[in-house]
């Protein structure tokens, strides 16, 4: 009787022939799914030469230190671009970074680094060059998703007055960057962060924007630790927006 090649949990851990079999059909059917089942194998193998045990210590458990918040673009990888290994951060990523209060999948993953693995810093990042803000900054239609993008929407309206003022080239900069500042304030206003940080919890979130073009980030200069200088660190991160610098 021919195997079936879905039903693998049953036949955990594979026998020789049964992954060559896995292997030859994933080439025939899907040669770039190969592509990344090989780059894997390179991957694992890679680790754990430089670092024997990695794995098996990783899979015990995972305590990091940070959340990050960032966009789902796929030129945006949280872990390569701050250097941190796997188990070093916990990443929840959504189009536009967005932290919105009644969204259960950020709010889970917020309460889960927060309360459960006792993270010590969120990081809210986002992007220049943003499809989402792009879109949201031009009222462009893409579908369910501008559903989604209304927040980012009633960002450009609550910001009208200084974006209109500004030339068009530097608009969607900065955009990005007041995103990323009002969603530091909505993740410091979420019920998770309010209650860690009444029990005493050290804790800060972080506003930060990335360049597609160089690789860097840029610190919008929003760290909050207590809910105390929350309007005045506000303020002054609108003061001083990055793309409004002289250059
Ligand atoms: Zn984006």
């Amino acid at each position: 009787m021919k195997q079936k090649l879905y039903d693998i949990p049953n036949h955990y851990p594979l026998n020789s022939s049964r992954r060559r079999a896995i292997d030859q059909h994933v080439a025939r059917n899907a040669p770039d799914i190969n592509r990344l089942f090989e780059q894997n194998r390179a991957w694992a193998k890679e680790i754990e030469s430089r670092e024997p045990g990695f794995f098996a210590a990783l899979s015990r458990q995972q305590s990091p230190q940070y959340l990050w918040i960032g966009c789902s673009d796929s030129r945006v990888p949280a872990n390569q671009i701050v250097g941190l290994v796997p188990g070093e951060v916990f990443v929840h990523r959504n189009v536009g970074n967005v932290a919105v209060h009644t969204d259960l999948n950020y709010m889970s993953a917020l309460q889960y680094a927060v309360d459960v693995l006792g993270v010590r810093h969120v990081l809210v990042v986002g992007h220049y060059g943003c499809g989402g803000v792009l879109a949201a900054l031009h009222g462009r239609r893409l579908g369910l998703i501008d559903n989604w993008l209304r927040h980012i929407q009633d960002i450009r309206i609550k910001h009208a007055a200084l974006l209109d003022s500004l030339p068009e080239s530097i608009q969607a900069e900065s955009l990005c960057e007041l995103n990323v500042i009002e969603q530091v304030l909505n993740v410091c206003r979420s019920t998770v962060v309010h209650e860690a940080w009444q029990s005493g919890q050290k804790l800060s979130v972080h506003g930060w924007v990335y360049s597609l073009s160089d690789g860097l980030i840029r610190d919008l200069h929003i760290s909050l630790s207590d809910h105390g200088a929350m309007s005045q660190a506000y303020d002054s991160a609108l003061a001083a927006l990055p793309s409004l610098a002289p250059r």
